[in-house]
Order: structure tokens, then sequence, then C-alpha cells
């Protein structure tokens, strides 16, 4: 089955037991596997209004057979079952869940674009995705160096 990886974030609510339900709930999505959770970190709000909350951020490694569209539906759907709103751009948010690459696929669609376009440039995503692949080799998305500014890695757990 291809691997898939998933991005968390949360800054509002409960935010450790947000992102604790959302990997129970792609655990519990068909023909799909979790592979490794990465740590938890705690991060300062990127392009979002001044006074916002610190966001908890990690990300997933899965398994599975649910083609990539469908993948981002059931996270939207996830998003949406945790209470997720949409204000304005880049509003707190209890949940963000984000498809960062599929392996073996590649789309440029507003819809659903994977690689994701913007996880390249950010610290909160990469640091995660280092713990899921220390070699920096993650599938069809080579992990660039970048200097983890306002990333802290906490004792949380994700499961
Ligand atoms: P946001 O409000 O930032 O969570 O963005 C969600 C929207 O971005 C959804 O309507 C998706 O269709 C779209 N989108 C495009 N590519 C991706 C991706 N790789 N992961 C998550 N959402 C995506």
């Amino acid at each position: 089955m291809p691997e898939a990886v998933i991005a968390l974030g949360s800054n509002l609510g409960d935010r450790q037991e947000n992102l604790r339900a959302a990997v129970r709930a792609l655990a519990a999505l068909p023909q799909t596997a979790v592979l490794a959770c990465s740590a938890v970190y705690e991060t300062v709000p990127v392009d979002c209004a001044p006074g916002d909350g610190d966001y908890l951020n990690a990300a997933v490694r899965l398994e599975t057979a649910m083609p990539p569209a469908l993948l981002l539906g059931a996270c939207l759907g996830i998003e949406a079952a945790l209470g997720r709103e949409r204000p304005y751009r880049n509003a707190p948010r209890t949940l963000d869940l984000d498809l960062i690459l599929y392996e073996g696929f590649a789309q440029n669609d507003p819809w659903l674009t994977v690689p994701h376009p913007r996880a390249a440039e950010r610290a909160f995503v990469l640091a995660p995705l280092r713990d899921l692949y220390p070699d920096g080799a993650a599938p069809g998305f080579p992990l660039p160096d970048l200097p983890a500014d306002g990333v802290r890695r906490t004792d949380l757990k994700l499961r």
C-alpha cells in the first residue's frame, strides 16, 4: 500500500486532545494504518493575526489504500467533526489536517495539491517530518534543511 503523510495542527480548544482525536480518526479509516507518529511541537503562529495562540503541530505517516482525493475528503470530515470553522483565512483552528505527500502521486489543483506546496517552507511541518524520515528521504519529497525557528519539541504524545 502507498505511504502518505498528514500534518496536524491545532491552536484552539484542548489542542493535545484535538490532535489525539485526529490520530484516532485517521487510524480508524478504512484500509489505512498509522505507521508512525512524530513528536508534538509547540510553534509560533505563522501568517496569523497578532495575539493568536501558539500551535501544537505534529505529523503521522500512514499506509493506505484510500486514493488521495478520498483521503483528503476524510481529512476535511475529521476537521469538521472536531469543530473546525473557517471564518477568515488563517483563523485559529481546533484542527488542521494537510496531506503533505502521497507516495507515487503528484497533482497541482486548488482542491488538492500534492506534495503540499508550502510544506517545504514551514519549519512547523518539516520538524515533525524529520521525525518520520530521519534520513530526509520522504517519498517524492526530499526534506530541505530549514532552521527550526519558532518550533519547540514537547514531551506530549499523540497516542
Ligand atoms: P485550509 O483551510 O488551509 O485547511 O485549506 C483547506 C483547503 O485546501 C481544502 O479545501 C482543500 O481542498 C485544499 N487543499 C489543496 N491541497 C491540499 C492538501 N495537500 N492538503 C489539504 N488541503 C488541501
